[in-house]
């Protein structure tokens, strides 16, 4: 018998970090800034006027996507903004990734990808990172419909060189290569030059790590005109008022005060070297991080086991149990305090481990 399940699209959903309600915990699961947010946002928020509510956002998101166009040296014509850059790069593959070769992206990165690809049926192929943990521009040169990469790449920390950002993109002129730079902010070369050079590069970032405002969703795109108004066109015939009205505030707020956002980056960097260190003092290998968090695996002793331990200890870091990646944590950089935490605890029970015959 036909049941109305049988018209169900039946898709397998990417699984965010969790939030746990622990008051206690140290929290380095889900690559959130440990910082507030600007002064600037919070005064914004407090002057808010509540009785605009009542009316719809701006649906163009005029004044955000202004403070980022004129941020980044644009015209407001090269910026597209949406809740979160996942849904900026949700609205892409929707919009560019519509043909019938498939979708180029590395086997080891953001596990949205395969989600979007597999929800909107969209042809795909993982191209393996080398043994090294990077991403090889020459081995994107087949045939595709798009490619998909973020840069620095997640969960790896590594940096693709602009260079070989270029290559990729010049080798694959008929294609739309989207450039997620979620974490570019925290010291890895940005493609936004590239935009004004090529007519088939996206680059894609968010307002949830390097300005503290994962809660408020505010993502953006840029590329060239004709690219962002194919954005547009999708999104209008999606959802006209994907931002709400606070959010196109406070993202205004944040963009436009630099000295707070130069700063806490630079605390995170500087937490982020000092943990690397610490990290392999006690016997861990990891790539050199260029984001806010480190991808490092012991020598002696299982990730899945340090993971449980860490969690016993109310610190919630993050574990992939997948092929090649199994034996990694991915420990977002807190504050040094937290950090400082992390560090004595890994210290002493491996240390302990050690003793016990172990390791
Ligand atoms: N891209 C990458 C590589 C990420 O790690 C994340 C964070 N989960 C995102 C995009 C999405 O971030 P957001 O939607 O908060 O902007």
């Amino acid at each position: 018998m036909k049941t109305w399940k049988d018209n169900v699209r039946s898709v397998v959903p990417y699984v965010p970090g969790e939030q746990p309600d622990d008051p206690d915990m140290i929290k380095l699961n889900t690559n959130e800034n440990p910082y507030p947010p600007s002064p600037m946002v919070e005064q914004t928020l407090k002057d808010m006027r509540t009785d605009t509510f009542r009316l719809y956002p701006d649906p163009t998101a005029h004044r955000l996507v202004k403070a980022i166009a004129d941020y980044h040296g644009l015209r407001e014509t090269e910026v597209f903004v949406g809740v979160g850059s996942d849904d900026v790069l949700a609205m892409a593959f929707m919009t560019f990734f519509n043909g019938s070769d498939p979708i180029l992206f590395p086997d080891i990165t953001y596990s949205f990808y395969d989600v979007w690809a597999e929800l909107l049926r969209i042809p795909y192929e993982k191209i393996p990172l080398n043994g090294e943990f990077d991403i090889v521009a020459g081995d994107y040169k087949k045939v595709n419909g798009g490619i998909v990469f973020p840069n620095p790449n997640a969960p790896t920390g590594a940096e693709l060189s602009l260079e070989s950002v270029r290559e990729i993109i010049e080798s694959n002129r008929e294609s739309v290569v989207v450039v997620d730079e979620a974490y570019v902010d925290f010291g890895a070369e940005t493609a936004l030059p590239l935009i004004r050079e090529y007519d088939n590069v996206l680059v894609v970032r968010t307002f949830s790590k390097s300005r503290s405002m994962a809660g408020l969703r505010i993502g953006y795109a840029c590329g060239n005109e004709e690219m962002i108004r194919c954005l547009n066109d999708v999104k209008y015939s999606f959802n006209s008022y994907t931002m709400d009205a606070t959010v196109l505030e406070l993202g205004e707020a944040s963009i436009k005060d630099e000295t707070y956002f130069r700063e806490t980056i630079g605390k995170i960097t500087e937490t982020r070297e000092w943990t690397q260190a610490q990290l392999a003092r006690l016997g861990f290998s990891f790539k050199d991080s260029k984001a806010n968090f480190v991808f490092a695996a012991h020598e002696s002793c299982p990730a899945s086991e340090l993971f449980a331990r860490l969690r016993e200890e109310h610190i919630y870091v993050r574990y992939f149990n997948k092929p090649r990646i199994s034996n990694h944590l991915r420990i977002t950089i807190g504050t040094p305090e937290e950090m400082r935490k992390l560090i004595e605890f890994l210290e002493h029970y491996l240390a302990e481990r050690k003793e016990k015959g172990e390791a």
